[in-house]
């Protein structure tokens, strides 16, 4: 039989790796915990109609989706919001707004691989439903903060737009939705000479396209400056003008409430279709992709026949903070526990072995049992290489006592000790 390779674009994670990604899940969680986020549990599988409404073309192109048996169109999940959405229009019409919810697991994009870039990655991603006010966006942002911080990433920066003020420039100009979205996926792959002859091409005047050249260079961390250069601009335009003065709202709220620093982009864009207000994203200067992006969605759960309901959220791409993390040589090694094996001195006691382990255990001691029938001097041998801190030995003479042997493979000392005293022993070294 050939050897298997893995599928191109997926990935596996061995103990190591797969402890990391655990540990960031848990920062997220304790995140959740905190703002209060609620965790729901939605399909890998969802319809592919569902999927595709108001993802963007980006993503719709990049779908695992087939016919299942029963000839249903499906497709494995790119993103969450769309599942999270079809809850709130469908089973939580009537629960009480706020909404905070939070979901974790991987998500499946046919996206080209490359570093950082899986066809199977890992997000928690926090919806924050109900609210309109400027709050609730702070409120994502200032999370989003606190998971970055949590996981000891250093030197994360924050790139914040608001999908409005470009909207409100190419919607005056009475450009269909889809030529808006086409020029803004170009934007967002910072494509500007394409997405300004694309605009251009659909009938955009001089005046605006001029605005969007000047808009698309106007960016820094000095806020007052930024975003009166945007207002400024923008003057003409109500819609554009009033997502301007929103976004001011927002930035000057998280700055007030942690003095987190934010980038504002004003030619910022992101592929995600469905955004309304307020978008991010957070990256750090070791990779020039992005860990997390996020946003507000005032109108999907309205496309997927619920009520009228404000939204915002964000995705924090988890096996990408944790490469940022490796990057930046920064992940502390989760191992709390010393490991322990126990080993029997002769292949009768391998009973006495397993009992002992039973002992350790109900202690709350994690154990390790030698399952291989190596012989003592093999086992320690082995146990050294694996970095085990502690081996019991458990050996005729000592169990006639109710003891066994502890061997400390750093100090390379070891003691006979009662088995009901073997747990206080390894606990405290
Ligand atoms: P998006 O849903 O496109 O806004 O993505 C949110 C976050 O998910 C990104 O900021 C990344 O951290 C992560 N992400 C998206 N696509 C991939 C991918 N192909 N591989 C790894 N992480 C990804």
């Amino acid at each position: 039989m050939k050897a298997f390779k893995i599928v191109r674009g997926m990935r596996d994670f061995l103990p190591e790796e797969a402890q990391m990604l655990r540990l960031i899940e848990g920062k997220a969680r304790n995140v959740a915990k905190l703002y209060g986020y609620e965790e729901i549990i939605t399909p890998v599988v969802e319809s592919y109609e569902l999927l595709a409404a108001k993802s963007g073309e980006e993503v719709r192109s990049r779908m695992f989706a087939f016919k299942d048996l029963g000839g249903r169109k499906v497709a494995l999940r790119p993103e969450f919001t769309a599942s999270v959405a079809r809850l709130v229009a469908t089973t939580l019409r009537n629960a009480p707004k706020p909404l905070r919810l939070l979901c974790i697991g991987s998500l499946y994009r046919y996206d080209e691989p490359q570093k950082g870039r899986f066809r199977e990655f890992w997000q928690s991603n926090f919806e924050l439903i109900g609210p309109e006010k400027p709050e609730a966006d702070a409120e994502i942002l200032l999370l989003t903060n606190n998971l970055m911080k949590s996981v000891g990433l250093r030197n994360y920066a924050f790139k914040v737009g608001h999908i409005g003020v470009l909207r409100g420039i190419l919607g005056r100009e009475g450009l269909a939705e889809d030529v808006q979205n086409r020029a803004l996926q170009l934007m967002d792959k910072k494509q500007y000479e394409d997405a300004l002859s694309l605009v251009k091409d659909a009938g955009a005047s001089e005046k605006c396209l001029t605005l969007l050249q000047k808009m698309v260079n106007i960016r820094g961390c000095n806020l007052s400056s930024v975003l009166g250069e945007m207002k400024r601009l923008v003057e003409d335009y109500s819609g554009a003008s009033a997502a301007v003065e929103n976004l001011a709202e927002i930035v000057e709220l998280v700055s007030k409430a942690c003095n987190l620093d934010v980038m504002v982009d004003a030619g910022f864009a992101r592929g995600l279709e469905y955004y309304t207000g307020m978008i991010f994203e957070v990256y750090v200067p070791e990779l020039d992709i992005a860990l997390a992006g996020g946003g507000r969605y005032d109108r999907l759960v309205e496309l997927f026949g619920g009520e009228p309901t404000p939204a915002v959220g964000v995705a924090h791409g988890l096996d990408r903070i944790m490469l940022a993390l490796q990057e930046q040589k920064a992940l502390v090694k989760p191992y709390g526990d010393k490991r322990v094996v126990v080993v029997s001195v002769s292949e009768a006691l391998s009973t006495e072995a397993l009992r002992v382990s039973e002992t350790l255990r109900a202690e709350g001691i994690p154990v390790e049992v030698e399952v291989m029938g190596r012989k003592v001097a093999k086992a320690l041998e082995t146990a050294n290489r694996k970095g085990i801190a502690y081996v019991v030995l458990v050996g005729e003479r000592e169990l006639k006592e109710g003891a066994v042997t502890l061997r400390d493979m750093e100090r390379k000392e070891q003691r006979t000790l009662k088995i009901e005293e073997l747990a206080k022993a390894i606990r405290t070294g």
